[in-house]
């Protein structure tokens, strides 16, 4: 079962106007498992039209023409599906009137061209139009030796197409009356191929529930989708399918759908009436960011020193008060802030804040040997937790900089799991 997609219009070809529709039709094809395998855009063009409108219907089980459904001369669709069909354009009175009564409603008088928008190719069917004047057209165009290419053609406009499509067309369609639901699984602290190894033949291409794998700084997302006869078959198969994931995955994952690394740790730290702070240089803030717009970190989120990217003093945030120590004395050409002093930068932000958690992001080294991967330390420091790792930037820093704030935020979400247990 094979799709594809025509776009008709002038203003298409000539650049005045991007084909959405085309795009769109796509995606809600594949939704309902259908692929679709040519795109054509033309101008209202009655000998080009023909063509492609042949080649469609000889090639593809399912075409799907959007355009050239108005009333003026130009708009050419209807009378080249009766010609491609051998037919004549027969007066639907029904679609006559409903475009009559659309006229009278708006207070105007129907010009004689519209009733071409009620002439359709014997033998075809009507697509109701609640939303414009122009109905679309449904047709099985027969072929030798084979089933009828399906073909619907819909109005231009983009919100008239889309209702059509949805309402009339979807439901004609082979396999449309399936449903398919979706959930997105968030998980933190692998790379996307050991994910997808750890995953095994849940992967698999032509599963059902399909299970695909998308990274975005860092965070591995599993997108589930299952195609079923109803939303409860569907919803079931997405929940044994979950429960499988979470056997391989374990606390690697984090959360679901609109989820994020910060919300989840912030809504554990709220359900433990437990606060943070932070101190960073290599991330430049984006870890307060991240936590000070996170839902309700207004209660858990005390606040957080930013550093310079490469500062030459790093701050101690001493018991004193003393707001900067230089804790690098030979700063200036390099700095380079050890792991000890990383962890003693979360420990002195904890103490000056009065937080039961700090975290803090070491500035980024500069590699010694130049192709090896830069590091910086991330420290979590805690009544029970003193702990550094070693980060490794193996890209971009401007890539780097929300891994590192992540992996911030994962060593602290992997501690409160731990001592939950
Ligand atoms: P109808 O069949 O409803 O009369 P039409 O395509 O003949 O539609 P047009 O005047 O050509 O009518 O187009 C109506 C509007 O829809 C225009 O703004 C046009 O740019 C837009 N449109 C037409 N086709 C597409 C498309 N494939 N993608 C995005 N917009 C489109
Ligand atoms: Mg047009």
């Amino acid at each position: 079962m094979k799709a594809e997609i025509i776009s008709i219009g002038s203003e298409l070809t000539s650049g005045a106007k991007l084909d959405t529709n085309s795009q769109w039709l796509s995606t809600e094809l594949s939704e309902i498992g259908i692929p679709v395998h040519f795109h054509s855009t033309m101008a209202d063009d009655r000998q080009t039209m023909l063509e492609v409108f042949q080649t469609a219907v000889r090639r593809s089980d399912i075409v799907l023409v959007t355009g050239g459904l108005g009333p003026t001369l130009d708009d050419l669709t209807r009378e080249l599906i009766a010609e491609l069909t051998g037919t004549e354009l027969v007066l639907d009175e029904a679609s006559l009137q409903f475009i009559q009564d659309l006229f009278e409603k708006r207070g105007r008088v129907m010009a004689d061209r519209n009733r071409i928008q009620a002439m359709f190719p014997a033998g075809s069917e009507v697509l109701q139009n609640p939303v414009g004047t122009a109905p679309g057209v449904w047709m099985e165009i027969p072929r030798a030796g084979r089933a009828p290419s399906l073909l619907a053609a819909m109005p231009g406009v983009p919100s008239e197409m889309k209702i059509m499509f949805k309402e009339q067309v979807l439901p004609r369609l082979p396999g449309g009356q399936r449903v398919i639901r979706r959930r997105s699984i968030h998980c933190f602290g692998e790379g996307e191929s050991n994910i997808e190894a750890m995953l095994g033949d849940l992967t698999a291409r032509n599963r059902n529930p399909e299970v695909g794998i998308t990274a975005s700084s860092a965070t591995i997302s599993l997108r589930i989708a299952a195609h079923g006869a109803s939303i409860e078959e569907c919803d079931h198969m997405i929940a044994e399918t979950q429960s499988l994931v979470s056997e391989k995955l374990g606390t690697l994952i984090f959360g679901e759908d609109d989820h994020t690394l910060e919300a989840v740790v912030v809504g554990m730290l709220r359900a433990r009436g437990q606060a943070i702070t932070t101190v960073e240089a290599g991330t430049r803030g984006l870890l307060a960011q991240m936590l000070s717009t996170a839902p309700g970190a207004d209660s858990c989120f005390l606040g957080g020193v930013v550093l310079n990217a490469s500062p030459s003093v790093v701050i101690s945030l001493g018991d004193d008060g003393g707001a900067v120590d230089a804790t690098n004395s030979d700063a200036g050409s390099m700095s380079l802030v050890s792991a000890e002093e990383t962890l003693e930068m979360a420990q002195n932000a904890r103490r000056r804040f009065e937080s039961d958690f700090a975290l803090a992001i070491s500035p980024f080294t500069e590699p010694s040997v130049p192709g090896e991967p830069a590091t910086s330390f991330i420290a979590l420091a805690g009544e029970h937790v003193n702990e550094v790792h070693e980060h490794r930037i193996l890209v971009d820093p401007a890539i780097a900089r929300p891994r590192a704030a992540k992996g911030a935020l994962n060593l602290l979400r992997r501690h409160l799991l731990e001592s939950e247990a």
